[in-house]
């Protein structure tokens, strides 16, 4: 018996999962999507927890075994199950390495997988325990492929316990893991003896990519993460004929890349560290200058471009100072939003922008709430609607030829930290894409 594998088939094991992780997505989605009553609740709090944990935990990790010896212990098995997480591709690349590792030549083999089971997770586990004991009978191995394992891993060992001459693999990565040996990515743990976790993606990346698949955004593979940011830079310089250099020695970092952050960390002042901090908890981008390193604090492509937008702004030499009073340089924090989202327009086109009864809420607190009553986060909920808001009427009218993309390469140039002319600026386009 041979199930083939389609390697996004949307049924079964996947569907399942969809469905428990959706409940716990669908609300941080929701909260993503109120940019005004809730833009700081976007993140979990579970998210927070484990990129809090990873950054500040010294390595713990033992256990760790070598390739070359987890192949050896792949080839001694009888039985190889992998778990594996299908929303990105880099476990199907470790599954795939570790296949083409395999002796393959003095055994008899069997692939079992579970991707055209449309059971719910409990009896499709029951099925495959079931298929792997026939097939064992009449093979000297079975590899098999499960979801997320970690899930069933009881009725695994039960499973395999009943073949005295089986000995079982497992790849499987629950969240603890990872907490657990948070510095030591990619590597092998030994968990016991029949158990090993290939940890190569962290569950923050995780979680990130799944709500990416599930709610249709087009995210990056952090593994390409530099050639991606590349580009885009490239495609927004090249969409305004912006004669800008490329830094050669920038360094872009996702939340796959704690450990390479923490050394830059590190190097800055204590207080700009608890402020990085908390970027990092809340999953936000940015860009340390002086350090020449870009932090992507999600997986959506349209936060890596938007992020590309802000550092071109600062390598025209008129990027967003560090200190930044709200209240007085509102609007020029408005208008980096703007070309922020513009420029991420430009790569991901079909970008949702605020809709126009935020924009109406945010206009009508800033006219009726005193700026004293306004909240940090408030304020940057506010910058933020008003910002990409105005990108978005940016876009449309270019796209639409009412205004040119020369006029828009002046405004890369125009130093938005002078309160006065933000101001003006703000004004003036903003009368035009609204009139
Ligand atoms: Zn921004």
């Amino acid at each position: 018996m041979i199930l083939s594998s389609p390697r996004h088939g949307r049924n079964g094991c996947r569907a399942y999962m969809d469905k428990c992780l959706q409940t716990v997505f669908r609300k941080i989605y929701r909260d993503n999507q109120k940019l005004i009553l809730n833009y700081s609740s976007g993140t979990s709090p579970s998210v927070i927890r484990a990129a809090n944990h990873l950054m500040s935990h010294p390595s713990t990790s033992r256990g760790v075994i070598s390739n070359k010896k987890f192949i050896t212990k792949c080839n001694s098995s009888s039985l190889v199950v992998f778990g594996h997480f299908r929303t990105f591709d880099k476990s199907y690349r470790v599954m795939m390495d570790i296949l083409n590792a395999m002796d393959v030549k003095n055994k008899s083999y069997i692939f079992l997988t579970d991707a055209s089971l449309r059971l719910p997770f409990d009896k499709k586990i029951k099925v495959i325990c079931r298929a792997i004991s026939q097939a064992l009978v009449k093979y000297d191995c079975v590899i098999c492929s499960v979801g997320e394992l970690y899930l069933a891993t009881n009725e695994f060992k039960k499973c395999v316990s009943k073949n005295k001459n089986t000995s079982m693999v497992i790849y499987h990565n629950p969240p603890e893991l990872y907490f657990k040996y948070p510095r030591a990515l990619p590597a092998i743990h030994q968990i016991d003896r029949h158990s090993f976790a290939i940890m190569d993606t962290n569950p923050i990346i995780k979680q990130q990519l799944h709500l990416d698949f599930i709610y249709g955004e087009p995210s990056f593979d952090p593994d390409n993460v530099l050639t991606i940011w590349k580009n885009a830079v490239r495609t927004i310089l090249r969409y305004f004929s912006l004669p800008i250099k490329t830094q050669s020695s920038l360094r872009v970092l996702t939340c796959n890349d704690f450990r390479a952050m923490q050394t830059y960390i590190d190097r800055v002042a204590l207080a700009d560290q608890t402020d990085i901090l908390d970027h990092i908890a809340r999953q936000e981008s940015f860009y340390i200058p002086s350090e020449k390193c870009v932090y992507l604090g999600s997986t959506r492509l349209s936060d890596l471009a938007e992020e590309a937008a802000h550092m071109i702004k600062y390598l025209c030499g008129v990027g967003k100072k560090d200190e930044i009073d709200f209240k007085k340089n509102f609007y020029g924090l408005v208008l980096h939003e703007a070309l922020g989202f513009l420029g991420s327009k430009i790569i991901v086109p079909t970008r949702k922008a605020p809709m126009k009864k935020d924009i109406a809420d945010a206009r009508r607190v800033l006219t009726n709430v005193p700026s004293a009553k306004i909240s940090k986060t408030d304020w940057l909920k506010l910058i933020h609607v008003l910002g990409y808001g105005l990108g978005e009427a940016l876009y449309r009218d270019i796209r639409h030829k009412r205004i040119s993309k020369k006029e828009i390469k002046k405004l890369f140039y125009i130093d938005f930290n002078d309160e006065i002319l933000a101001k003006r600026t703000y004004d003036q386009w903003n009368q035009r894409v609204y009139s």
